[in-house]
């Protein structure tokens, strides 16, 4: 299978899981935000989905795909995670070629692009209590890694779940759960948590 294919393929795979996490997303998020992380994350990863695939079959390659996958992400899921997952998506593709497969180097430094993108729209810094306490740690993993993108892919994803995790003992000061940023103690940050999720099935699909 080609690389457009198989990214089609993935971002099916994280559609099950965010399928699945939606209602604890939701209700981590109703603790200090709106309550709607999870039901954003489903509207904009089943957009997404849908796109990588019609423009797969219309026989794009995987530059293309990914790029127009988070044009949909953006434009279906509203909310802040969906403007900034959309920017990741279409940052990862933009370190991608349309006529080639993906390669590792390639997808490692997409992946590290797509995290500067977070970080660059949102300008939230780790210990803000957002999804970049734990892309922050991933990319800087990525960054350092050596061998192949997927034993570097699960060990970041490692990284970003113990962030993640972390997040419970702090009050947020960014995004809308800032003004009840006390309450979010003892809860993870939603968008740090489905960050980690994602990253991490994208370690497991990779291997
Ligand atoms: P909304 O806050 O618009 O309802 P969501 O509930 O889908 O959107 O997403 C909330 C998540 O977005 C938060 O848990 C946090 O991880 C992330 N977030 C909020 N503001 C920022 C920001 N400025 N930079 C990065 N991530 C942010
Ligand atoms: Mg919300
Ligand atoms: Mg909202």
């Amino acid at each position: 299978r080609g690389s457009a294919e198989r990214i089609t393929a993935i971002l099916g795979e994280v559609e099950a899981l965010l399928g699945e996490l939606e209602p604890e997303l939701g209700r981590m998020d109703a603790v200090a935000g709106d309550g709607d992380h999870g039901q954003g994350m489903v509207l904009g990863i089943r957009a997404a989905q849908a796109t990588a695939q019609r423009v797969t079959e219309s026989g794009a390659g995987a530059r293309t795909v990914l790029v127009q996958a988070g044009a949909s992400w953006s434009a279906e899921a509203g909310g802040t995670s969906g403007a900034l997952w959309g920017a990741a998506l279409t940052s990862l593709g933009s370190a991608f070629a349309d006529e080639e497969p993906v390669s590792d180097e390639q997808l490692l430094t997409g992946l590290v692009q797509a995290v500067e993108a977070v970080e660059r729209l949102g300008r939230a810094k780790p210990g803000d209590k957002t999804m970049v306490d734990a892309a922050v740690p991933f990319r800087e993993a990525l960054a350092d890694a050596s061998g192949s993108a997927a034993d570097a892919v699960v060990a970041a994803a490692a990284k970003a779940t113990a962030a993640a995790e972390a997040t419970a003992d702090i009050a947020a000061t960014m995004g809308r759960a800032r003004n009840h940023g006390d309450k979010s103690v003892g809860t993870p940050d939603p968008g740090a948590i489905s960050f980690s999720k994602i990253v991490t099935l994208l370690g497991e699909q990779l291997s």
